[in-house]
C-alpha cells in the first residue's frame, strides 16, 4: 500500500513538474558548454557542448613586431542546446565574434574565451563561429614542460614556430584544446617575402597577395588534435622525396648544414618498414621542419619539428612512429601520455634490433632499466611528470614485458590491432589492455599492473 500511495504521488509530482516545464520558457533547458573536458591534469583544456569538425585559420604575421592578425573560423556540432559555449584562447585582443554569421556577445575569462550568441544553438545543430583577432602571441609557461615554453614564439635569427604539447595552442588561435575534440584545418599563413610559412598537412596553394606578401595555404584532411597543430615561419629551403606515394618534404634553414640534412635520409626505410609493421602511414605527407634555437623534437602531426643542429637516428625515428601513436592513435587523459612516449621509445629498439640484430636491442632495453634509478610508475603521472623519463623508458619497457610474456607474434598482432581499431581516435590505458588480453587470451592484470602502477619496478623478463 506504502508503495502504491508513493507512486502515485511521484506520478503526481512528475506531471506537475511537466506542466511547469511547458509553462517555461525554452531557454531553460538551454545550459553553458563546460569550461573543460574532465582532464584529470588540466580541467580547464577543451571545452563541452560541441564538437568541431574544422577549423580554418586565416593569419597574417608581422615579423617586426612578432604579430599576429587573424581570422579563425570554427565549424562544429552542438552538442547540447547551447546558450553560450567557450573556446581556450591565452592572452591575445579579441575583436568580433560571430557565431552563423550574426555578431555575438563574448566576454574573457583568463584563458577562456566564453561566446553567448545572439540566438541559442539546438543540440545537434551545425554552427559556425568566426573569431577576428590579433596581438603579440605570449608563450605559454606549463609545468609538465619546464625546459620550453609553449605556443607561437621566435627563436633564433627571427625563426618563429608554435610549438604546443600539451597545453600551447591557445596562444594563437581560439580553440577547443584538448586531444579529445579532433578536427581538419586549413592554414592561410600570410607572410613577407622571401620567407616561408610551413604547416601541418599538405601545401594546397600559395597565393601573391596584393600587399606583396604571399599566402601559404596547407591543408591537414585528416583529424588533429589542436597541440598538434604546427606554424614555423622562417626562410627555409625545401628538400623533396617523391619517390612513393607519401611525399616527404623537409624543410631546412638556409644556413644548415649538409650533415644535418643528411641525418633524415634514413625517413623514407623507416616509414616503409613502420608501415609494414603498423599498417600504411596515417597522413597525406610527411617530413621535418628544422628551426634555429628550437631545443627538443615535436611530432607535430606529418610535419615533426627538430633543432637546427640535426638529430640522431633514434629521435628521426622516435617522432615519425608518433605519427601512429600519438597523432593518429591519441589519448583521451594527458595521464595516459605513456601510450605516446612508451611506444615511441620502445621502437627505438626495435629499430636497433632490425639494423644491428637482437643484441642491440636487447642492450638498449637493458639501459632503459638502470639499476640505480627509480623509474617511477607511467600509468598515472602527475603534471610535472608527464614527460619525465621514467614515462619513455619505464613505459617502452611495458611493452617490452608484454612481448616476453605474449610472444612475438600476438605482440605485434596487438600492436597493429590496437592501431587499426583506433586509427584517427582517441584512447585510454583500457583500450589497449583490452585488445592485448583479447588477442592472447590470457589475463594480464598483474603484468600491467606491476609494470603500470607498481611503485617499485619490476625486473626485466
Ligand atoms: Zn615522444
Amino acid at each position: 500500500m506504502t508503495s502504491i500511495r508513493i507512486s502515485t504521488f511521484k506520478l503526481r509530482l512528475l506531471s506537475a513538474l511537466s506542466l511547469t516545464l511547458l509553462a517555461l520558457p525554452l531557454a531553460f533547458a538551454q545550459q553553458p558548454g563546460a569550461d573543460g573536458l574532465g582532464d584529470r591534469l588540466y580541467p580547464r583544456l577543451g571545452n563541452g557542448g560541441y564538437d568541431v569538425r574544422h577549423y580554418s585559420i586565416d593569419l597574417a604575421f608581422t615579423p617586426e613586431s612578432n604579430s599576429i592578425a587573424a581570422t579563425a573560423v570554427l565549424d562544429a556540432v552542438a552538442l547540447l542546446d547551447l546558450a553560450s559555449f567557450n573556446l581556450d584562447l591565452y592572452e591575445l585582443t579579441v575583436d568580433s565574434v560571430r557565431v552563423n554569421g550574426i555578431r555575438a556577445a563574448f566576454a574573457r575569462e583568463e584563458a577562456e574565451l566564453v561566446i553567448s550568441p545572439a540566438q541559442s544553438i539546438a543540440a545537434g545543430a551545425a554552427f559556425q563561429v568566426a573569431v577576428t583577432y590579433g596581438g603579440v602571441p605570449q608563450p605559454i609557461v606549463d609545468p609538465a614542460v619546464p625546459f620550453v615554453k609553449l605556443g607561437w614564439q621566435e627563436w633564433d635569427d627571427g625563426y618563429v614556430a608554435a610549438v604546443s604539447q600539451p597545453s600551447g595552442s591557445m596562444n594563437w588561435f581560439p580553440c577547443n584544446n584538448h586531444p579529445l575534440d579532433k578536427a581538419t584545418y586549413t592554414l592561410r599563413i600570410a607572410v613577407p617575402r622571401p620567407l616561408t610559412a610551413v604547416a601541418n598537412g599538405v601545401l594546397s596553394e600559395t597565393i601573391a597577395n596584393d600587399d606583396g606578401t604571399r599566402a601559404f595555404v596547407w591543408e591537414m584532411e585528416q583529424p588533429m588534435a589542436s597541440y598538434l597543430a604546427i606554424v614555423a615561419i622562417g626562410d627555409f629551403v625545401a628538400v623533396r622525396d617523391d619517390s612513393e606515394a607519401v611525399p616527404i618534404r623537409n624543410f631546412f634553414p638556409a644556413s644548415a648544414s649538409d650533415a644535418s640534412i643528411a641525418g633524415y635520409d634514413v625517413t623514407r626505410d623507416m616509414m616503409v618498414w613502420l608501415s609494414d609493421m603498423l599498417g600504411p602511414y596515417p597522413f597525406a605527407a610527411y617530413g621535418v621542419v628544422a628551426v634555429p634555437g628550437f631545443p627538443a623534437a615535436l611530432e607535430t602531426q606529418s610535419i615533426s619539428i627538430f633543432r637546427a643542429s640535426g638529430a640522431g637516428e633514434l629521435v628521426v625515428l622516435h617522432e615519425l612512429l608518433h605519427q601512429w601513436f600519438g597523432n593518429s592513435v591519441t589519448l583521451s587523459q594527458w595521464s595516459d601520455i605513456w601510450l605516446h612516449e612508451g611506444f615511441a621509445t620502445y621502437f627505438m629498439a626495435l629499430w636497433l634490433g632490425k639494423q644491428f640484430g637482437a643484441d642491440a636491442y636487447s642492450s638498449f632495453i637493458s639501459s632503459l632499466r638502470t639499476p640505480d634509478m627509480a623509474l617511477n610508475a607511467p600509468g598515472n603521472p602527475e603534471k610535472t611528470e608527464l614527460f619525465a623519463w621514467s614515462v619513455y623508458a619505464r613505459g617502452a619497457l611495458v611493452l617490452h614485458a608484454l612481448r616476453s610474456e605474449v610472444g612475438e607474434e600476438t605482440f605485434f598482432e596487438i600492436l597493429r590491432t590496437f592501431y587499426s581499431e583506433n586509427a584517427y581516435g582517441n584512447v585510454a590505458t583500457a583500450d589497449f589492455i583490452a585488445v592485448a588480453e583479447a588477442l592472447s587470451g590470457r589475463e594480464l592484470d598483474d603484468l600491467f599492473d606491476a609494470w603500470l602502477y607498481g611503485e617499485r619496478i619490476p625486473d626485466l623478463p
